[in-house]
């Protein structure tokens, strides 16, 4: 079979979707799947939706259009805010996209009314995580602005947390964001359809909290796919962790010293060598390098640790020497899945039972 590849199984994937639905549930969140680590794949849309998803939701409009021309017809909100060379395409693609400033705003206005239709805004807050957001005290006049443009919809508003500076979703700024949403239906007079309080990072609290306030949506992505919250990067109960598998082929291995010899610089990638004990080690090289996957991010499978790797090769210590031609599954985390699915080198195998297998040859349009 051809290597590296990516199996996905995609009723893990389902299953994971519909345990934390049926979780949420109760505590009036809807679940909005996140597409994005996935290139905006079809299939995998059509797992989380079969999990009880109301809707998609994707980063780039590319990935929105890949999922339109494939027949999705679930509605999908872009959760990166637009640029406004490509406001046409985000009218066109996506029922709403994540919002910050006014510019944009105006410019789906303008698409919106030439399309003949309406454009759901999600007006994002600042919450401290200091990516995207308005900030709280601005949230008014903006979501005014909002409401008094042509062919444009305020849906409510959202926060996103932890991505960039590692900022816990908690009680004190889920709070704020109900707060702002009650605020800001008085101060316009309208209903927020939508209070977005974030993406896999907001589980544990969503999971804990005796009170969710306004919180009616979040947006998952990793938690889906890989079973985990990526605060901690802790498994959540009763969700697979084993719905991608990497797998990559044996090109040598062999017995050698551990310790590389000659003058020492840096390595390709600017790192300084990695040098273990004396002695030797059978030393195992896979197919499978950083044009591939991010290989910090890779669990290797038992009696197997990486020992290095540069653009092509991945360099093992494993404990028996290995057939070239053999092959080695790995776990990848978020950052390796991410680079693995948008590589053209590594193909993905969607998988839709424990037999069941179709071939995906990665980035052929659908
Ligand atoms: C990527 C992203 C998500 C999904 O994040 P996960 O950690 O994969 O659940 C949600 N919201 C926004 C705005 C994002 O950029």
């Amino acid at each position: 079979m051809t290597a590296p590849r990516l199996d996905v199984h995609l009723d893990r994937i389902e299953h994971n979707t519909r345990t934390l639905v049926d979780r949420l549930a109760p505590k009036g969140i809807a679940v909005e799947a996140v597409t994005k680590a996935a290139l905006g794949s079809p299939e995998l849309a059509q797992a989380y939706l079969d999990g009880g998803a109301v809707g998609l939701a994707d980063s780039r409009v590319a990935n929105a259009e890949r999922l339109r021309s494939a027949g999705v017809t679930a509605p999908i909100t872009l959760i990166r805010s637009p640029m406004v060379s490509e406001a046409e395409r985000v009218v066109r693609t996506c029922e709403v996209s994540a919002n910050t400033e006014p510019g944009v705003i105006a410019a789906l206005s303008t698409a919106a009314t030439g399309a003949g239709w309406s454009h759901g805004i999600l007006l994002m807050v600042e919450l401290g995580d200091l990516r995207e957001g308005i900030l709280p005290q601005d949230l008014d006049v903006v979501a005014r602005h909002v409401v008094n443009l042509p062919h444009v919809h305020l849906v409510g508003i959202g926060a996103n947390l932890a991505c960039r500076s590692g900022v816990i979703p908690d009680d004190a700024n889920m709070g704020e964001l109900s707060r702002l949403a009650t605020a800001t239906e008085r101060s316009l007079g309208t209903v927020l359809r939508v209070v977005s309080g974030g993406n896999s990072a907001n589980l544990v609290w969503a999971l804990g909290a005796p009170d969710v306030g306004r919180i009616d949506r979040l947006r998952l992505g990793e938690a889906l796919l890989l079973g985990c919250e990526p605060l901690e990067r802790t498994p959540i109960e009763g969700l697979r962790t084993d719905a991608f598998s990497l797998v990559a082929e044996v090109i040598e291995s062999k017995v050698k010293p551990v310790q590389p010899w000659g003058t020492l610089a840096q390595t390709a990638f600017g790192e300084r060598p990695w040098v273990g004990a004396g002695g030797n080690a059978i030393q195992t090289i896979v197919a499978l390098g950083r044009q591939d996957v991010d290989p910090a991010d890779l669990a290797p499978p038992p009696g197997a640790v990486v020992a290095g790797s540069s653009s092509d090769h991945l360099v093992l210590v494993t404990d028996q020497v290995l057939q070239p031609g053999s092959e080695l599954a790995f776990r990848p985390g978020y950052a390796a899945l991410l680079r693995a699915m948008t590589s053209p080198f590594v193909a993905t195998v969607l998988r839709h039972g424990e037999t069941g297998a179709g071939r995906h040859p990665h980035l052929t349009a659908s």
